[in-house]
This record gives structure tokens, sequence and C-alpha cells, in this order.
């Protein structure tokens, strides 16, 4: 048995970031950027009024109430060709440019017109409601940088650094191959002895929430031929991930079956509950991510293994686990030589700290206490009993994103 650290390590070894690709803006989010964005505009190109109301020039309203003549207008998508003089003022709105002379905006709401003369009866000192050129960002300037995967405001940002398109890497292709005799599609038949197959379904939104593309080769029942014929169907894949069939019993066939079509194994087994039986190799040069078959199991190995891997497959610099540290909620046992990874859920105690408490029972099965739960708590292997009110680490999960 090796160690979740070594696990990680030699996983994400044997993956590359994939090649970049090109697309619309408007398909781009969620997509991680292969190149930083970088702005092909000045914004604002000009100085510019945040206002609606009167570009003047300081010095002519330091006393005020004083009358202007008002000389012209400056709307957003126009201009006010000529100079505000001493005395003088232009009309302006918010966006417009602020003409050559003024140096300050007075707000509508501080003046009172008539006809030509407005009278300003609050004063503004230099630069008062100007945004001046550049404010936001200048051409050159770097607003997002690869590596980072595109959420709404980078969106918004790319965008008003006029981008159309955007560099970002190829989705990784991830195959899904569920196992077991007795394991059927949600909706299927089903028999006395059977159950319902959660983890391929689970395993496919993994994929989506972290940014690849989901391939469901189905449930192969455990016979070799079947596991052989149904895992052809990754030659394309990046990635294939299988569930279950990779423990010690007679009917974990996913080993020897894939061996004799040359898999090779670079580990099997790793010190970590829940999750024990997982295996990593590769087959016709791709890699595979053999994840046991009980849910909690398999959702909580995919969450520690084939998220990174996936991220790496992507360039991805930001989004990795959400590890933290909070007070722990109850007592724990010393633990043994297998790293656990307890569901629990997450709670606020009397002076505003967060509490971790795991549920009672941890069966790797339960995958109803993982729908509930808020984090995993992280126990070292072999680590002494912990009484509650210690600090513990905590990986948090989430419901949208690519944890769990
Ligand atoms: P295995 O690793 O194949 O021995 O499976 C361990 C446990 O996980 C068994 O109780 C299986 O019935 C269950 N299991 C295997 N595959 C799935 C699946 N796709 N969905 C839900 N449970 C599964
Ligand atoms: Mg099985």
């Amino acid at each position: 048995m090796i160690s979740v650290d070594e696990a990680t390590a030699r996983i994400l070894a044997a993956f590359a970031p994939l090649p970049a690709e090109t697309v619309s803006i408007a398909d781009a989010l969620g997509r991680v950027l292969a190149e930083d964005v970088v702005a092909r505009v000045t914004q604002p190109p000009a100085d510019v009024s945040a206002m609606d109301g009167f570009a003047v020039r300081a010095a002519d309203v330091a006393v005020v109430p004083v009358t202007l003549t008002r000389i012209g207008m400056a709307p957003a998508g126009g201009s006010f060709g000529g100079t505000v003089e001493p005395g003088q003022c232009v009309r302006i709105f918010t966006g417009g440019p602020v003409p050559r002379g003024a140096d300050a905006i007075v707000i509508q709401e501080d003046t009172e017109v008539s006809g030509d003369r407005v009278t300003v009866k609050e004063s503004a000192a230099r630069g008062r409601y100007v945004r001046p050129a550049g404010l936001d960002f200048r051409a050159g300037d770097v607003g997002i940088k690869a590596g980072r995967a595109i959420g709404v405001r980078d969106v918004a940002l790319a965008a008003a650094m006029n981008h159309p398109w955007l560099r970002v890497r190829r989705k990784p292709r991830v195959a899904i191959l569920a196992t077991g005799d007795e394991v059927v599609m949600p909706g299927e038949p089903i028999g006395p002895n059977q159950i319902v197959s959660s983890n391929g379904l689970a395993l496919a939104a993994i994929v989506v929430a972290c940014g690849g593309e989901p391939l469901q080769l189905g449930v192969a029942p455990d016979s070799a031929d079947a596991l052989q014929s149904l895992t052809a169907g990754a030659r394309n894949a990046d990635l294939l991930v299988t569930s279950g069939g990779v423990s010690v019993g007679e009917h974990d066939l996913v080993r020897s079956a894939l061996s004799a079509k040359g898999l090779t194994v670079d580990f099997w087994q790793i010190a970590m509950r829940p999750g024990k039986p997982l295996m990593f190799g590769r087959i016709d040069g791709t890699p595979v991510l053999g994840l046991p078959g009980n849910p909690v199991s398999s959702l909580v190995c995919a969450t520690l293994f084939m998220r990174p891997a996936i991220a790496k497959m992507l360039g991805q610099t930001d989004g990795g686990a959400r590890i933290r540290k909070v007070v722990l909620g109850g007592d724990l046992g010393a633990n043994d030589r297998r790293q656990d990874y307890l569901r629990a859920t997450l709670g606020t105690g009397a002076n505003g700290q967060t509490i971790a408490t795991p549920f009672a029972r941890q069966d790797s099965s339960m995958l109803a206490t993982l729908a509930k739960a808020d984090c995993l708590v992280i126990r070292p292997a072999n680590a002494p009993p912990a009484r509650a009110g210690e600090m513990v680490e905590i990986l948090v999960l989430s419901d949208t994103t690519a944890s769990l």
C-alpha cells in the first residue's frame, strides 16, 4: 500500500497539459485559458465623465454660486470638438469624453439651467467625476493569466479587453466504465439482487464539473470478455476510469482482464479509507484509473486523484483542493495506517468558529451521508485519538464545482 501523497504524485506524473484550441468567448465559460488575456484596447479610451452634468474648469467653480455659459454637448459615443474657455461649460453625459479645457464635472443635480445659462451651486475640485483614460486597464495589460478557469467575471473582462476569441485547453476526454454483474442503470429493469449504478453517472458529473468531456462506455458484467471489449471504446480517451472490480475477490477481474490486453500497472492499493483498492496503470498508452466500486470510495477517490489529473491536462493553476483547518466537533479514536476521509457536517460555534462534526457511521456504501456532508475530515495515518475542540484539516465539498 502506498500513501495518498505518493499515489497523487505518481498519477500526476503521467499527465501533461493538452494542446490549445480557439473558442468563441460566448462558449468560454468554464474553459481553462491556455494563454494570458492581454488588453487590446485602453479603457476608458479617453478621459470621460462618470456622471450626467456639466464639464467645467474647476477654477471657475471654486466660488459658488456662479453662472457659466453652455457652449455645446458631449454625449457618450460622441464628443465636443471645441475648447472650454473660462466662464464656459459643456453639457456632458456618463461616458462622454471630457472636452479640452475642462477638468471637472458638476453633476446635474447641483445646477440650475435656464437656456444656455447654467448656474452651478456646488464647487467641484479638479478631476471630480472624471474617469481618466486607462482607469480600468491599458492596452497591453495582462487581464487574466493562463491556467485560470474562465468565470463569469473573466468573460466580462475578456470581452471588455476586446477579445471575441480565446485560446483554451482542449477538454480532456475521460472514458468511464462501470463494472459488476449486479449493477444496472437507473430506470432499467432491476432483478432481486441487483443495485442501481450511481458511479458512472456521478463520475461523469465530476468530469463535467472539472472541465472535461465524459465518454460513457456503459456497464461491463464481471467477465474478461466484456471488460476487454468495452474497454476498447477508450482508445481515443485521455484517461480511462473504471469503477469496481479492482479489489481482491474472484469477481474482481479488471486488472487480470486488462493485463491480458496490455495493461501495465503502476500501483495498486493505497493506504486510505474509503478507497483502498485503487489501481493506476496504462493500456495502449492511455492512463487507467481503477476506482473502487463502493460509491463513496469511488467518488472520494475521484476527487482526490481524477480531479487533479484533469486539472493537469487542462494546465489549470487555480482551483486546487480546498483544504482548511477547523474545529473538530466530536471525539475520534486513534487511526490505523490508512489515511481517513470522514464525511462530516459544518456548523458554527458560539464564538463564530467553524466546527466539523463527522457522521457516526462512515460505511463506504452510504451515499446519503455523502450527499449531506459539507466536508471530509482528513485523519492522517496513525493519528493519535483526537478530542472535540482540537483543530483538524478538512477538504471542503461543493455542490457545483470540481470537488464533489
Ligand atoms: P467491487 O469493487 O466491484 O467489489 O464493488 C464494491 C461494492 O460497490 C459492491 O457492493 C458493488 O455492488 C458496489 N458497486 C460497484 N459498482 C457500482 C456502481 N457503478 N454503482 C453503485 N455501486 C456499485
Ligand atoms: Mg464488482
